[in-house]
């Protein structure tokens, strides 16, 4: 077993890794730290595509892919809603664009070591130490970030759902896709398997890229995901004449369980970090503000250790709300988002989700919505986190 010691090592070198890397090298916060990237993959495959919308500039916005200003909102009975979004776009970034920049990019500096294989272990040695083991492999370092997904060990009353989805990039013959603005939401599918919803969003005059996607507690067979998109396109949007020309697949846990930030000098970042919005899914944003945090801190102070969480207390407590308001489903998932999206501006939504309102702005987002069923659970939602 061979040992090598760093000052930093990157425990998954995905979306999070690589960002929080190519940040502090790109701004200078680490230059002479000997650094090591353990990554069981080489990023060779456009294995996803991040979507999100923003008002500002960002690190990466030289990758956006597609950007959206005009979006629509499809309720389940049809009826359309064009989304007053402000200042916010909607864009993607195609993750084989981001790695292969990233990547690259951060090649040239000899302080950084890209280590293919697949990560065994993972402890902190003491409060000032991190190990890391692979099958030959022993690595050591003043700092770890992790962000190696596992599905936490849940409590009682845990929601866990699954955000999953399949998307397929279609080519359809010039002149006939009427599709021209970006569907954030198009609830114009069926509803027996859970909170359901199309993304759709324009690539080109002739390409579309249509995705499938549930917030529920199990995945469906495999064919249930085909047969849904091809009756959203033949049905809804009238495509029947279409060519596949990539397709993705994704689960993305939406949990109120509490992530652990930091254990000792290890730091967990991304999904396990508790990036994703239990409540959305999103975590791209999340992840780059966590990111902006953990930089300030080791320029200000010489280690990562940051107070205050962008998901708060907060956000939390929405978040445990809304999960538990789907799980009684006694106020749908398509009336919630379709009553949101009716009675808040688009702009106001993305700002509340971006944790970014104050509690006077969050009351009239309430206030859109029904009471009953959010008094209901957020008050227990309190009484879980407080009381017991
Ligand atoms: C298909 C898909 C689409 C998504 N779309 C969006 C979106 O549109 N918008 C959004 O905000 N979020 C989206 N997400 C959610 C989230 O942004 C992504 O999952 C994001 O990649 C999470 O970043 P991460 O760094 O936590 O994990 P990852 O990006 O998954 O990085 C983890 C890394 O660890 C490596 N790894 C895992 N296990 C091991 C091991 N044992 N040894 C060594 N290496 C290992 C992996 O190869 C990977 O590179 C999507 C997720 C998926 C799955």
């Amino acid at each position: 077993m061979q040992t090598e010691r760093c000052d930093i090592l990157i425990c998954g070198g995905g979306l999070a890794g690589l960002s929080l890397l190519y940040r502090a090298m790109k701004s200078g916060v680490w230059r002479e730290e000997n650094i090591i990237v353990v990554d069981q993959s080489e990023k060779k495959e456009n294995d996803r595509t991040w979507s999100f919308w923003k008002s500002t500039q960002t690190d990466f916005d030289h990758l956006i892919y597609r950007q959206w200003k005009d979006l629509l909102f499809f309720c389940h009975d049809g009826e359309r809603l064009a989304l007053s979004s402000g200042n916010y776009t909607y864009n993607s970034i195609r993750s084989i664009d981001f790695y292969t920049h990233v990547i690259t990019w951060l090649q040239q500096f000899p302080n950084i070591s890209f280590v293919k294989a697949t990560v065994e272990h993972i402890a902190a040695q003491g409060a000032t130490s991190c190990i890391l083991h692979t099958k030959t492999h022993v690595y050591t370092s003043a700092f770890l970030f992790n962000s190696l997904y596992e599905k936490p060990v849940l409590k009682k009353d845990d929601q866990y759902f699954l955000q999953h989805f399949k998307g397929i990039k279609i080519r359809v013959q010039l002149g006939m896709l009427q599709v021209k603005d970006a569907h954030l939401m198009d609830f114009r599918t069926g509803q027996q398997h859970g909170t359901t919803f199309f993304y759709t969003l324009p690539i080109s005059a002739d390409e579309l890229f249509v995705e499938y996607t549930l917030f529920s507690k199990t995945l469906l067979p495999e064919k249930e995901y085909d047969t849904q998109i091809d009756e959203y396109l033949t049905n809804v949007l009238k495509i029947t004449d279409y060519e596949i020309l990539e397709e993705e697949f994704g689960v993305i846990p939406m949990t109120d369980y509490r992530f652990t930030r930091f254990n000792n000098h290890i730091v967990n970042i991304g999904t396990i970090g508790g990036d994703t919005r239990a409540s959305t899914g999103y975590t791209f944003t999340n992840t780059q503000k966590t990111i902006t945090k953990i930089l300030a801190a080791y320029q200000s102070q010489g280690n990562p250790f940051f107070a205050n969480e962008t998901i708060g207390l907060k956000q939390h407590l929405y978040d445990v709300t809304l999960l538990n308001v789907l799980a009684k489903e006694n106020y749908e998932g398509y009336q919630l988002f379709g009553d949101l999206f009716k009675n808040t501006r688009a702009s106001v939504i993305f700002a509340f989700l971006d944790a970014e309102t104050s509690v006077i702005q969050d009351l009239q987002i309430m206030k859109s919505l029904r009471i009953l069923p959010f008094l209901r659970e957020f008050t227990r939602a309190v009484y879980r986190t407080f009381m017991k």
